[in-house]
């Protein structure tokens, strides 16, 4: 869709600029928009005077219909007023049909979503890891300001998380692929989750998922435990002949 200008102030020293806005990302018709979205420029003012970059935020639906991705971006939304929100939306552009649809409060989190999907990863799955990392940076008294996917690596068998620091600072951290593998199956085994359901995720949402699949994870872990005892035994007799 045709961008729409406005005009926002610099943070920096104070002068106008133009703000492009674009109510919808269809990047089936536009693929250079999702560039855009990962680099965050959509979001981000140029001062025309010091040249330095100021973010701004406004309403817009990201389209992929190539990957069935439907990414409603509705900033500073708060938790509570999504079940509205999202009824809303399922009235708007209707439900099923196996597309997700996805609802995001802000461009970090948009471009988080998007990062997810290209590296074809189940989004579920991956905020039950980030779940895991918050927690395991919690426990490491890690002050984290922000906490964001990276990247996945199939061939070190590792996600990569992002996180910020209270002084600004931007690290990584790495967890086993094993991980998410194993979220993933629960997600796949729970049926009480449809994959085009609309959602919100969020840390939240998986902290409530993981407390409401907890039985089922440790069934699935007990599994895994004798098919691996299973496996070493018969590797152990094998030696012995
Ligand atoms: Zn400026």
């Amino acid at each position: 869709m045709e961008e729409n200008a406005t005009i926002i102030r610099c943070m920096h020293c104070g002068a106008n600029g133009p703000a492009a806005r674009y109510p919808v990302l269809n990047v089936d018709t536009q693929p250079e928009l999702k560039a855009r979205v990962l680099s965050n420029e959509l979001f981000l003012m140029k001062c025309p005077k010091c040249e330095k970059l100021t973010p701004y935020a406004y309403d817009c639906t990201y389209v992929d219909a190539k990957a069935n991705l439907v990414i409603v971006l509705r900033p500073g939304l708060k938790n509570s007023q999504f079940v509205e929100r999202l009824n809303q939306l399922q009235q708007v552009f209707g439900s099923g049909g196996g597309r997700l649809h996805r609802v995001v409060s802000s461009p970090n989190e948009l471009r988080e979503l998007v990062l997810i999907h290209s590296a074809g990863l189940d989004d579920r799955a991956v905020f039950m890891c980030k779940m895991l990392m918050a927690g395991s940076l919690q426990q490491a008294r890690v002050p984290i300001t922000a906490l964001y996917f990276a990247s996945a690596d199939l061939e070190r068998q590792v996600l990569s998380f992002e996180f910020h620091l209270p002084n600004g600072q931007r690290m990584a951290k790495a967890m086993e692929l094993k991980a998410y593998e194993n979220c993933l199956e629960v997600v796949n085994q729970d049926h009480s989750l449809v994959r085009d359901a609309y959602l919100k995720l969020d840390l939240s949402w998986a902290l409530q998922y993981m407390n409401q699949t907890a039985g089922l994870a440790r069934e699935l872990a007990a599994k895994r435990a004798a098919e691996n005892n299973a496996k070493n035994e018969s590797a152990s007799s094998e030696q012995q002949e």
